[in-house]
């Protein structure tokens, strides 16, 4: 072991630094400032080197914690970087926005004593540097084939699946309705969580590394999915989930009560530079206004902290049940509750309340009764507890269901499940459709990034082992020289998507 390892009981643990409250809600950076090599190492170095690491069971890409906390501790942060980079697509997106308190560091063994080993942050800091340092490059194949895949959807899932696509030397097209690259990433995640620079320069690696985007292209709309299987020899739906919940209260038809989506992409193009007329005229903008969140998940936190960004008057978040059943990460509402946000736990709203515009919400407390056979204690009202809270700005969080893709990818025979999410084998990862995969949201319903990545990469190495079976399956072509002239017994029929491998070094 190494002497410059187990540091946890002589050093506390330190994260980055925070901006403080006041300073961050005048803008909309990050609000942690990037550790400094010394202190990247010095709390690297608390790491115990578990022999059973428990920090990387709870990592869905089961990340090799503990090797590169070691070569961090040691500065070896190059070997750092290529271990945390072998099993990670985008290790400085996770290490800024997985809720580390419910995966790796929530079980790090030394939490419970002397809180856990700042993973996420660490991990942040390696690739930071790698890409300073240009260590980052594009996927480069060895051997260049010709099969092509088809990839609908460029949030972290497609991206994820095409960069390991391209490292085996496939031809990768990206279809994607946005017009920028990113997903969720791009227009759902506020930067003061993630810069939207991180998300573009991955974005620009991909391009570098050959694969091709086609964006501005909504499958459904520009394509169905069975011309998308004509061009490729395989197809990767990763297109997430985007359809609303919603609470269809009396009053729902007034101004001002809109969906987070709306308001948070409107933000985020903002941001961006892109004219955003709705936001121009004031309607998705929160400057001046009485704000109410409805939901308690991360989708919640974003739209309250956006607000209080854009200048609201209050902002308040309306959660039926309490702090300890909220679904959101619990770091996400302590930084709510410094910038200012007030939560409104055990309440539930009943009715908008308005003329033309909503002027409030009446609401009604909760308390939360015996626990429903999945072992959640069950919100029933208080009778008499009706009240009205002030708002001129109302914004549902309250979560999101798939689209309808058979219907809207023009492929009824597409198999989905009682939840709407696409159907797919879980060891082949593929769907009733021979050559269609599929990962991300789309599979799981709203979930994480971390989860999207894994779920493209095993995607990924599924649809190499399906197209190896396919060229395996073909039949050999006669050698026409041998028996003098052209002869198509026994050729397969070869579209641009299904050829042979061309053996050639990239
Ligand atoms: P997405 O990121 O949704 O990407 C899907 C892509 O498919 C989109 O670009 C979309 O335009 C495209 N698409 C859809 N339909 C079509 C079509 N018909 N044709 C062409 N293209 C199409 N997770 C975290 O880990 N940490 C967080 O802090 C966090 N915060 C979040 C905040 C918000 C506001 C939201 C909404 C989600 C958050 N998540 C967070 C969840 C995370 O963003 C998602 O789990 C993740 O982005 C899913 O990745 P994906 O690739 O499956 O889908
Ligand atoms: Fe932790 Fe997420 Fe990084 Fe895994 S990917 S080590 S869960 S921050
Ligand atoms: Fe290190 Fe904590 Fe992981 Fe153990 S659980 S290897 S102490 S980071």
């Amino acid at each position: 072991m190494a002497e410059s390892l187990l540091k946890f009981i002589e050093i506390a643990q330190e994260h980055p630094q925070k901006r403080a409250a006041g300073q961050r809600t005048a803008d909309f950076q990050e609000i942690y400032q990037n550790y400094l090599l010394p202190n990247a190492a010095e709390q690297a170095a608390r790491c115990s080197q578990c022999g059973v690491p428990f920090c990387q069971i709870h990592c869905p890409l089961h990340n090799n914690i503990p090797d590169w906390l070691k070569m961090t501790a040691e500065g070896r942060l190059e070997e750092a970087y290529e271990i945390s980079s072998a099993t990670n697509n985008m290790p400085e997106i996770c290490g800024r926005i997985c809720p580390q308190d419910r995966l790796c560091e929530g079980n790090c063994v030394i939490e419970k004593g002397f809180e856990s080993v700042t993973i996420g942050s660490i991990e942040r800091y390696i690739t930071d540097t790698a890409w300073d340092q240009g260590w980052v490059q594009p996927p480069k194949p060895r051997q260049e084939r010709d099969q092509s895949v088809g990839i609908v959807g460029a949030g972290p899932g497609g991206m994820a699946a095409a960069e390991e696509l391209r490292r085996l030397g496939y031809q990768v097209v990206i279809y994607d309705r946005y017009d920028r690259v990113g997903g969720l990433l791009i227009y759902g995640i506020p930067s003061f969580k993630l810069e939207k620079e991180i998300v573009q320069r991955r974005a620009d690696l991909l391009k570098e590394g050959g694969v091709r985007f086609e964006l501005n292209f909504e499958v459904g709309r520009d394509a169905s999915l069975q011309e998308l299987r004509d061009r490729h020899a395989a197809v990767l739906i990763a297109t997430g989930v985007y359809k609303a919940r919603d609470a269809a209260l009396p009053g729902v038809g007034l101004g001002n009560i809109i969906q987070s989506m709306t308001f948070l992409t409107a933000s985020n193009r903002k941001g961006l530079g892109d004219a955003v007329p709705e936001f121009e005229s004031g309607a998705l903008d929160a400057k001046g206004k009485h704000v109410v969140v409805l939901g308690g998940g991360d989708t919640a936190m974003d739209c309250v902290r956006t607000a209080v960004r854009q200048g609201a008057k209050s902002v308040k978040c309306l959660y039926r049940r309490d702090l300890e059943n909220m679904p959101g990460s619990m770091r996400e509402v302590q930084h709510a509750q410094e910038e200012g946000v007030e939560f409104v736990w055990l309440t539930a709203p009943e009715a908008y309340l308005g003329d033309d515009v909503v002027r409030g919400v009446r609401a009604v407390r909760i308390r939360l009764g015996a626990p429903d056979a999945t072992g959640r204690q069950t919100p029933e009202i208080v009778g008499g507890s009706a009240h009205e809270i002030k708002a001129n700005l109302v914004i549902k969080a309250l979560g999101f269901d798939p689209e309808d893709l058979p219907t809207l990818f023009g492929e009824p025979g597409l198999s989905v499940t009682g939840w709407g999410t696409v159907g797919i084998d879980f060891r082949s990862r593929m769907t009733n459709l021979d050559g269609v995969f599929a990962a991300g949201d789309i599979v799981r319903g709203a979930s994480l990034v971390v989860w999207a990545v894994r779920d493209g990469r095993d995607a990924a190495a599924s649809i190499h082992s399906h197209l190896q079976e396919k060229l395996a399956d073909e039949p050999i072509e006669p050698d026409s020289s041998k028996n003098g002239g052209s002869n198509d017994k026994g050729k397969k029929k070869q579209t641009p998507g299904r050829r042979r491998v061309r053996q050639s070094v990239g």
